[in-house]
């Protein structure tokens, strides 16, 4: 799942940036901003921030 980040919450550490592999996060007035479309959904970047300002939703079941 792509994860989803709380701008409000993030303090722009950019630990999250350095672990992202194709590098989709960048820093855009000191909070984290993902460009969507670079993700590859590997969820590396979640257990890296401090204020747990990444989430990664569950998919819904559609059972
Ligand atoms: S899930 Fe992986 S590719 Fe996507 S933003 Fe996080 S670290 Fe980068
Ligand atoms: S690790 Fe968290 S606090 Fe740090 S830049 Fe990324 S989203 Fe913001």
């Amino acid at each position: 799942m792509i994860p989803i980040i709380d701008e409000y919450m993030c303090i722009g550490c950019g630990k999250c940036i350095e672990v992202c592999p194709p590098q989709a996060l960048i820093l855009t007035n000191e909070r984290a901003h993902l460009r969507e479309e670079f993700c590859e959904e590997c969820g590396f970047c979640a257990p890296e921030c401090p204020v747990n300002a990444i989430i990664i939703p569950f998919p819904l079941s559609t059972d």
